[in-house]
């Protein structure tokens, strides 16, 4: 009991307010689908958070999963300190974004991008992205 109501307070990464296992928990610990390209773009930030290559891979359209590597994922995410996501704006099938981090040097970076989605079969996934 006490742990769980530990878990119900840690507040999620994406800022969005509410509690983890309200939020992106669902998504990466319980096995739902995001609903829209937003909560899975939210999901994908705190995926990056928790260190969660496998979600990420999973969750990039299969067209795309080729140009990743799952150490490649895992050295970036757990390289940096994530801080705060921002979202600038979004529609049905794009998020554009900022995401706040330290670096291993312990430097404020940010990264902008503008992302684009495709739903497919059973879910959304993330396709790529537009950098600044
Ligand atoms: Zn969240």
């Amino acid at each position: 009991m006490v742990k769980k109501r530990l878990m119900e307070s840690k507040k999620c990464f994406c800022d969005t307010g509410l509690s983890f296992n309200a939020c992106c928990g669902l998504y990466l610990e319980q096995n739902q689908k995001a609903p829209t390209a937003l909560a899975l773009m939210r999901s994908r930030y705190s995926a990056y958070a928790t260190h969660n290559a496998d979600y990420l891979l999973e969750t990039t359209h299969v067209s795309e999963r080729q140009y990743y590597s799952k150490t490649e994922i895992l050295k970036w995410a757990t390289s940096n300190q994530w801080q705060k996501l921002e979202i600038l704006s979004s529609s049905e099938d794009t998020v554009e974004f900022k995401a706040y981090f330290l670096n291993a040097d312990r430097q404020p970076q940010t990264h902008y991008e503008f992302s684009t989605f495709r739903f497919e079969k059973e879910g959304w996934f993330y396709v790529d992205g537009k950098f600044e």
